[in-house]
């Protein structure tokens, strides 16, 4: 989901999803509203609705606007776009009432605001905005005061049942959004869980392939990157000799012990292979040779009282910034062989 909103458009890279998410509703709010106005500007002006089809034309233009506003100022565009939009909103639909044009029918143009605003500025917002709303319904429908603006002659009942009309539309926008609220949190834990799974291996909780190349991609690599790539020495042995539930309680060991020694960018690149990529290059060499002597001083007891050591073999290579990780692992892995075939249990720099 990640890597397709990545690829998707090069703003995700500073946003959160949520913030994504936000900011493509808005686009497409925008986008339908000049769709539906612009298409309304065209019926009132073949119907010749002279002020109608002004207030349509300027309402598109402005979310024209308003869309532009939000691409123009990634950071605080959203927000200023909104403001106007509620403000060109509720002048819209004022007018609407007021002028009642065409036969009094615009103002049932209004019930699309609890809809919208729900989408565009979440529960609490639209309430306000919607209480605002329905105050100034009140005010021109149930208030004689507000009655002598309206330039036409609503009938009683559309006057009294309209306000409570625009309620019901309110309280069914709410419920909608509360469903699509918690639909969306199933889907965030499902997500995370998901991208958790994908990115970490199983066994040993330790990052994966997949999770080392997601930092890769996040990370900038300084000039003496640095890859320390090991191995467990005949671990099949330690399998066919003590079981592979045996096996597995050493693979967790080790990997407990190469991530307190060599930090957290490390993985489990394969078996029982990992790597540990340093970005800014490795602090201290000696780590290295820390992590390869406390791996052979290390016990490993099994529930029976049997007890495991085991030795590993390590490859690591220095690089510059523009060395991809991929080539430093690939050098790293045949300083590894050298290491194997020239006696295990110790560490090859290349
Ligand atoms: P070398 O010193 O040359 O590395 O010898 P080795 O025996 O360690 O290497 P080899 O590649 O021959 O064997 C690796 C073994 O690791 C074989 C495979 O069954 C075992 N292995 C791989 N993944 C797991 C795992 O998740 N759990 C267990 N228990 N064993 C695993
Ligand atoms: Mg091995
Ligand atoms: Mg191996």
């Amino acid at each position: 989901m990640d890597d397709h909103l990545e690829r998707s458009d090069p703003i995700f890279d500073r946003l959160t999803y949520e913030e994504y998410r936000k900011r493509v509703q808005y686009e497409v709010i925008y986008f339908v509203l000049v769709f539906v106005s612009g298409f309304m500007t065209i019926v009132n002006f073949l119907t010749h609705k002279g002020k109608l089809t002004i207030a349509t034309f300027c309402f598109a233009v402005l979310c024209v606007v308003n869309y532009a506003i939000m691409r123009i100022f990634p950071k605080n565009g959203m927000r200023i776009s909104a403001v106007l939009f509620v403000v060109e909103m509720i002048s819209l639909f004022v007018f609407f009432i007021v002028s009642g044009n065409p036969e009094g029918f615009s103002a049932i143009w209004i019930a699309t605001l609890p809809g919208c605003g729900m989408i565009m500025f979440g529960r609490r917002n639209t309430t306000i905005l919607c209480a605002l709303m329905l105050g100034i319904l009140i005010f021109f429908f149930w208030i004689p005061a507000g009655g002598r603006y309206l330039g036409f002659e609503y009938t009683e009942t559309f006057k009294q049942r309209f306000p409570m009309f625009f309620v019901a539309f309110f309280g069914l926008s709410f419920f909608l959004e509360s469903l699509r609220m918690a639909t969306q949190r199933e889907l965030d834990k499902a997500r995370e869980k998901n991208e958790y799974m994908s990115t970490h291996d199983n066994l040993t909780d330790m990052l994966n392939r997949h999770g080392l190349h997601r930092i890769e991609r996040q990370s900038k690599a300084g000039d003496r990157q640095t890859v320390v790539m090991l191995d467990i020495d005949f671990f099949k042995k330690v399998n066919d000799t003590y079981g592979h539930d045996a096996g597995d309680k050493t693979l967790q060991k080790t990997a407990q012990m190469v991530l307190q020694v060599l930090g957290t960018t490390t993985c489990r690149w394969g078996g029982e292979e990992f790597v540990a990529w340093y970005p800014e290059g490795i602090p201290d060499r000696a780590a290295v040779e820390e992590l390869r002597q406390a791996i052979e001083d290390t016990e490993i007891t099994l529930p029976d009282g049997r007890n495991i050591k085991v030795t590993i073999s390590i490859g690591a290579v220095e690089g510059n910034e523009s060395a991809k990780l991929e080539t430093l692992i690939n050098r790293a892995d045949e300083c590894l062989y050298k290491a194997k075939q020239t006696g295990r249990n110790k560490i090859v720099w290349g």
